[in-house]
């Protein structure tokens, strides 16, 4: 098995940090100057680098492009004030990382690798993490299989990588939500507790024809009755419905367990909320928007923190909300932002030091 010391470094010549500026960064689109990669061959771990940013030589029989085993996860790191930079959790998405590899009949990364590759790579890039306020370096660990061959059977090889890309302020306007009753993202005894690609594939057609009836996003229903909420899109999803936080259990595997999802529970219980994660009906949400007491609906996810929803449509039944009055969300957005930011004590050990 591999240890730290035997993740090979090879820098870059010269960085492209100074052609880029990190104010206002579009999501996703610019890469750190380096990057992790690490082989799995005849049943082990080997060949781990940390190289220069660059293209995959990959041949066209690649299992992956054929038969979509590929998984991965999404963390960020922040910088305080003084210039140091701590990850968000990151223990958690490697749990998850290894939970969605078992399903997809992948092999195990070991900790070693994940957390410490990861750390690595950080350190060698830190001048690129952002300082400014709602600015964070985005992580990618993701892992493919990578045999040369397109007999349907578990690949023999994957690839295991990082890449970092620092982030802007993720502007998310309140969404206009449209409830799902045709498709589906996720059924019991399916993948949809993993972080798969596929997953991601498959919920594409349905988003966009939401978004052709002038919806941002679907809220994702069971399989069976399409009665039982489940996601929002690619967030976890919360309802303030008079003292109660309800966010949908897990228990059904069909939701992905959000790191995000378990921070805002701990913070809404430090609000005084009472958290319950229960089974949820489209017609108890409608209750409570007829009773008045559907304070608020949001989304939680690493990318966005909190996203507000301001309008939920079921069938002809449209629920709005006027967000702009809204204490909760924007509460536990902030408290969330104050822990990764090091502004408060990190009571939880949830900040990871590079
Ligand atoms: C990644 C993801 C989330 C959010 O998880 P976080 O750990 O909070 O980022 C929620 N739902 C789905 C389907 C996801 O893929």
């Amino acid at each position: 098995m591999i240890a730290a010391e035997n993740i090979n470094v090879t820098k870059v010549e010269q960085s492209k940090l100074k052609d880029i500026n990190l104010e206002n960064i579009p999501f996703g689109k610019y890469f750190t100057d380096h990057m992790l990669e690490v082989d799995y061959e005849d049943g082990e771990w080997k060949n781990a680098e940390i190289k220069p940013y660059q293209p995959l030589l990959l041949d066209p029989s690649l299992a992956a492009l054929h038969y979509g085993q590929a998984i991965f996860e999404g963390i960020k790191a922040y910088k305080n004030e003084a210039g140091e930079v701590s990850i968000f959790r990151p223990i958690d998405n490697f749990k998850r990382f290894n939970i969605s590899a078992e399903r997809m009949q992948m092999p195990q990364v070991p900790e070693e690798i994940f957390m410490e590759g990861m750390r690595m790579l950080i350190e060698l890039d830190k001048n690129w993490v952002p300082q400014q306020v709602d600015h964070s370096l985005y992580i990618r660990p993701f892992m493919f299989s990578s045999d040369h061959m397109i007999g349907v059977r578990p690949s023999e090889k994957y690839k295991f990588m990082i890449i970092l890309s620092p982030t802007g302020p993720y502007y998310n306007s309140p969404m206009r939500i449209y409830v799902e009753e045709h498709y589906v993202r996720a059924v019991p005894g399916g993948v949809g507790y993993a972080k798969a690609a596929g997953n991601y594939g498959g919920a594409m057609y349905a988003t966009a024809q939401a978004k052709l009836k002038g919806y941002d996003q679907v809220l994702w229903t069971d399989a069976f009755e399409h009665k039982y909420v489940q996601e929002c899109g690619t967030m976890n999803v919360f309802f303030i419905i008079g003292n109660t936080a309800i966010t949908p259990d897990l228990k059904e595997g069909t939701i992905l367990a959000g790191v995000t999802r378990d921070s805002t529970m701990v913070m809404l219980k430090d609000m005084g909320f009472d958290v319950q994660e229960k089974s949820l009906s489209i017609d108890d949400v409608i209750s409570a928007y007829n009773a008045g007491i559907l304070y608020e609906v949001f989304g939680t996810g690493t990318a966005a923190t909190i996203s507000m929803i301001k309008e939920l449509r079921y069938k002809d039944f449209v629920m709005e909300f006027d967000v702009d009055s809204w204490k909760t969300a924007p509460e536990v957005k902030s408290r969330l932002n104050a822990i990764r930011y090091g502004q408060v004590p990190d009571n939880h050990g949830w900040m990871q030091k590079i």
